[in-house]
């Protein structure tokens, strides 16, 4: 599965256009912060994928205590779900950071927390694109949850990234 976090962004309508073009479903994570109504929410559901939760503004929640860090789960479905009308069923703790709160404020709100086997680091790779392939194709097993982000260099990186895996036998799949 191809997770993107850190969006709604600016080269969203670009992701979205590469994985229309391979017909590959992905699962994004939105910082409620960003969230503006202009942002193409509804495209993005229409063809096939999902969005959850990456809080509202991405603290390290394992500074936080549970009431805050339940304010973070929380808002960030309502204001997810006011906008799309679709039900948030899972959430992505900010650094992969999270702790016995975390849980219990995920369990509180139906929400399933989804981390990752491999990290593409594609936040470091702005000027060195082919490595967010290189990191991420030696490591595929079955069932492997995949880090991205919606940014350019991962833009840059996504056709040649999905053939990739694609060659190397697997298909992509979301969470039930
Ligand atoms: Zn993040």
């Amino acid at each position: 599965m191809l997770t993107f976090d850190d969006g709604p962004s600016s080269v969203l309508p670009e992701l979205l256009d590469i994985l229309k073009q391979e017909n590959v479903p992905a699962m994004f994570f939105w910082q409620s912060k960003l969230l503006h109504p202009k942002r193409p929410w509804k495209r993005l559901i229409q063809e096939g994928h999902r969005i959850g939760s990456h809080t509202i503004t991405h603290p390290n929640l394992t500074k936080l205590d549970f009431n805050a860090q339940y304010r973070q789960l929380a808002a960030s479905v309502k204001s997810i779900e006011a906008i799309t009308g679709e039900k948030v069923d899972y959430f992505r703790p900010p650094f992969g950071q999270y702790d016995e709160n975390t849980k219990r404020a995920a369990e509180k709100l139906g929400l399933s927390v989804v981390l990752w086997k491999i990290a593409s680091i594609d936040w470091e790779l702005k000027d060195n694109p082919q490595q967010i392939v290189e990191n991420t194709v030696h490591h595929l097993q079955d069932k492997s949850i995949i880090l991205l982000h919606e940014l350019e260099q991962t833009v840059e990186a996504l056709p040649q990234l999905i053939q990739s895996i694609k060659q190397e036998g697997y298909t992509f799949q979301l969470l039930p």
